[in-house]
């Protein structure tokens, strides 16, 4: 089947065409067509594209709404200008799978997208304001443009999270507001999450239930994740993507009374606190300097910029916090998984967060680590470290097409 993976934003859509099938999942042997984005939808959008073979196209077009830029992409991809073999005409795509950022309580795995499901996913709005719109206009444009009849299916960055027993899940908040309102910790990174974890038993040949892991999701948004017999059974994100680790904008974990204190001393409404600790905090509010680990890095080695090194210094220290709180947690676990652009790439970050933990049996290869870049997979600690250290990218798109074509033909989404 050729899936169209597609994660809609307000004004923004990533997308991917990837080949696949039940039997190809058993081979590993899916094929990535192309993929690529378009920017500034609304206006003169830019789209880029890159094709397996490692051709790019970069144009720009005036794309008025969500819906143009989907059909855009498609019309592209299904021409003969594109190169892409497997897309003669629109019927040589099977199936849509969508990205959608909120599932709620609702949504415990990915989902065919009836009518119900629709009204399911925009209902979270409420829960995620920024996100599910943006997802939902992506649904209603692609069944738009290929008609009802082509199977679409959402899969939701909270349904990995939905283990998440209640003492995790819960704030210590009057129960009434859980009850009435579902407020509580949903967690996000969930195909992330799952992926990796889903790579590290395929690596090391284990069964789910013998899986337990730490996952720590490190890009511009960061999470971590305690994941015991294959389930998470907590994550440091909560009702948004806000709680939880130093990350490139975002605050992460924070006293709440904080944002009155802050509205009241700088004269800012609610929402512009929530704003400041949402795009203008993390690692670029500490250094004042940048959100990008890497630039950030380059400063504090040729600068010795004192703020660009806190900034590395609270990141890399909240994440150890994490994995202290995880290990807790789970009475032990067998490795730490890095992921996402920080954490795929960056051999003297995962080094740092890694420092100091040798005493419970921790010990990082230094050659390993340093090799271990650039969407390389594998150990990065030492052969018999009691605790192991593991890089493995990423591929949320991936997951998002098998889930499409394992929901399409009726086999349950595994984890
Ligand atoms: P997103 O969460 O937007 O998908 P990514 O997972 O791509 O982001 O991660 C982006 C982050 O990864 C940026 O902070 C970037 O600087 C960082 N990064 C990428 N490569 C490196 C590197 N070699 N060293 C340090 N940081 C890196």
């Amino acid at each position: 089947m050729n899936v169209l993976v597609l994660n809609s934003g307000s004004s923004t859509v990533k997308f991917q065409f990837i080949s696949t099938d039940l039997e190809t999942i058993r081979q590993s042997a899916d094929k990535r067509l192309a993929r690529g984005t378009i920017e500034r939808i609304g206006g003169e959008a830019v789209i880029t594209a890159q094709l397996e073979s490692g051709a790019k196209r970069h144009t720009t077009s005036p794309l008025r709404d969500i819906r143009a830029a989907i059909d855009h992409i498609v019309r592209w991809a299904c021409s003969d200008s594109s190169g892409i073999s497997e897309l003669k005409t629109v019927a040589d795509i099977d199936a849509v799978g969508h990205r959608v950022v909120h599932g709620g309580e609702r949504f415990t795995h990915s989902a065919l997208i009836t009518d119900d499901v629709l009204r399911g996913i925009e209902d979270c709005i409420d829960l995620a304001p920024l996100h599910n719109p943006g997802n939902v206009k992506g649904i209603v444009a692609a069944r738009d443009i290929f008609g009802p009849g082509l199977p679409q299916v959402a899969v939701f960055d909270t349904a990995f999270h939905q283990t998440l027993p209640e003492r995790a899940y819960l704030y210590a908040l009057p129960y009434q507001l859980y009850r009435r309102h579902r407020l509580r910790r949903y967690g996000f990174h969930g195909t992330s999450h799952r992926y990796v974890a889903y790579r590290y038993r395929q690596l090391r040949s284990l069964a789910p239930e013998k899986t337990n892991i730490i996952t720590l999701h490190l890009g511009n948004g960061c999470s971590a994740a305690a994941i015991r017999e294959g389930k998470s059974v907590d994550t440091s994100m909560g009702l948004t993507p806000l709680e939880g680790l130093v990350m490139g904008t975002r605050a992460g974990d924070l006293d709440a009374a904080i944002l009155d204190f802050i509205a009241s001393k700088e004269g800012l409404s609610i929402q512009e606190v929530e704003s400041l600790l949402n795009k203008q905090s993390g690692l670029l509010g500490i250094s004042g300097l940048t959100n990008d680990m890497r630039e950030l890095l380059d400063e504090a080695h040729e600068h010795n910029d004192r703020r660009a090194w806190l900034a590395i210094d609270l990141f890399c220290y909240r994440a150890r916090k994490y994995i202290g709180a995880y290990l807790a947690a789970l009475g032990g676990a067998d490795a730490l998984v890095f992921t996402g652009g920080i954490g795929e790439n960056s051999a003297e970050i995962r080094r740092r967060i890694c420092e100091g933990l040798e005493w419970l049996g921790l010990e990082i290869d230094a050659d390993r680590n340093a090799a271990m870049l650039s969407g390389r997979e594998g150990p990065i600690s030492r052969e018999g470290s009691r605790l192991g250290a593991y890089v493995i990218p990423t591929d949320e798109e991936l997951l998002i097409a098998r889930d499409t074509v394992r929901t399409v033909q009726g086999e349950a989404t595994r984890y």
